[in-house]
């Protein structure tokens, strides 16, 4: 795109950036003070970018490589971060979780992936419903720590803007941090088997150490060469969280002074929520407005003239990598519901990506009362969606996944067969489960499998 040609485009541009306040905006927090929400805003406007617009167009290069089968994405993170579990130990070992599965995919399916955190800025959630009900007290729904506090009093869910301020410097250091780890030589694929380190053993570890393995002699092999490579030593990691709170968004809005138009600098890529996505609704109208690459999750509700229109809306010009869509339809419904989305946008000709979130649309309530998943759901979901896009000639090109590094209990199943009973055990979510290390571990396996064959 242009520069704005004159100081009249220029307004206009900036005047469109607020367009959004007309229109109805589903998942806003009722903040109880006007001035002090005003004051927050200005204050985070005035901050420098998390990200950089030339990153951002970076990644759409790389997801519009995705979209045509020559890369594969891998987008994974906490369901909800919290400004109290940002800690070295546990970023460190969410980035492993994903470099491992990153490597297990690149290496079963040759192909290079796309690695993105559901980190560094996921700080807030969409709810079901407004309140929670506990003993008879009503309270304002826990909105994630950019809005309020998980604990159940009335100070503590009352929304405060200036939480929005801590996300920011939260999200700042997560991606210090991240950059650190993913630049600073930890990434180095000579690096494989360290990452392995420090995780409990378990069948996914030990099958990972194999893979390590071969790729140590192959690296040895490139070196005798002479072709050790920089490609090799360090990795690109980008950030993305749900572009769910319009004011924190809007005040991270900038315009880049390469290309005289806006680009959200809080993250490289933004997804609009399954809950966000009207068409006629503040969370599209600001995205369509920004030039990162945006993701759009779809449900099972979801019908071809919404999707068709979505493109319409936000990437009229068909741009390569700009537009994703993130299917999340259940194990049980994705062959039924996905194939006319699909076929609607290759009939359209648009170059949208499509990617698989086999989690929000298999998620219930255990008997023992835990939000939990079936590792057998997802990958049947994941199984779906490839079988969805190889009867029609299509691309299945990423994956979106909720997960930590750490050894909770929060799905079950996988290869330690977590069951009802050991979901108490270490259940640590503030909203929906994750895989843990070792289930991610096997999902990429698995998922690895799928893309050989594909
Ligand atoms: C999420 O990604 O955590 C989420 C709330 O997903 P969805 O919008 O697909 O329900
Ligand atoms: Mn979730």
């Amino acid at each position: 795109m242009q520069p704005p040609a004159s100081d009249t485009a220029a307004s206009a541009l900036l005047e469109g950036l607020d367009s959004w306040r007309e229109m109805p905006a589903a998942q806003q927090p009722d903040w109880p003070d006007p001035a002090v929400l005003a004051d927050v805003r200005a204050e985070l406007a005035g901050y420098p970018p998390l990200v950089f617009a030339g990153e951002c167009d970076q990644l759409k290069e790389r997801l519009a490589a995705a979209a045509r089968g020559e890369a594969f994405l891998l987008q994974g993170g906490d369901c909800a971060e919290t400004f109290g579990e940002a800690t070295a130990d546990r970023i460190r070992n969410k980035i492993k979780t994903v470099l491992q599965m990153a490597v297990v995919l690149t290496y079963g399916a040759s192909l290079p992936v796309v690695k993105v955190g559901r980190m560094a800025g996921q700080y807030s959630k969409p709810r079901t419903t407004p309140t929670e009900i506990r003993d008879g007290v009503e309270l304002p729904a826990y909105r994630g720590d950019a809005v309020n506090d998980y604990a159940f009093d009335a100070a503590a869910r009352t929304p405060d803007p200036h939480r929005l301020l801590r996300a920011y410097h939260t999200s700042s250091a997560t991606l210090n941090l991240l950059r650190a780890f993913t630049k600073g030589g930890f990434a180095d694929l000579r690096q494989v088997h360290e990452w392995n380190r420090g995780f409990v053993t378990s069948p996914a570890n030990a099958r990972y150490e194999v893979l390590a393995r071969d790729i140590d002699r192959a690296m040895r092999f490139m070196a005798a060469c002479g072709g050790d490579s920089e490609a090799l030593r360090t990795v690109d990691f980008y950030s993305s969280h749900e572009a769910l709170l319009l004011e924190y968004e809007r005040a991270l809005t900038r315009i880049d002074s390469r290309t005289g138009t806006p680009y959200n600098v809080s993250a490289h890529l933004l997804w609009i929520g399954e809950r966000t996505r009207q068409l006629d609704g503040a969370h599209v109208d600001l995205m369509s407005r920004v030039r990162n690459p945006i993701a759009v999750k779809l449900g099972p509700s979801a019908t071809p003239e919404e999707v068709l229109a979505l493109i319409e809306r936000l990437d009229p010009a068909g741009e390569p990598g700009r537009l994703t869509f993130v299917s999340r339809m259940g194990a049980d419904r994705v062959a039924e519901v996905l194939p006319p989305l699909v076929e609607a946008v290759r009939v359209a000709g648009k170059p949208v990506l499509w990617v698989c979130d086999p989690m929000h649309g298999n998620t219930f309530e255990s008997g023992n009362g835990y939000k939990t998943r079936r590792f057998d759901d997802v990958m049947a979901e994941v199984r779906g969606f490839f079988e969805v896009h190889a009867g029609l000639g299509t691309v299945p090109g990423g994956l979106h996944v909720e997960l930590t590094g750490d050894d909770v209990t929060e799905c079950l199943g996988g290869s330690e067969q977590i069951h009802d009973g050991d979901l108490a055990t270490r259940y640590e979510t503030r909203c929906d489960p994750r895989l843990n290390h070792q289930q991610s571990l096997e999902l990429a396996f698995l998922v690895a499998q799928m893309l050989g064959e594909r």
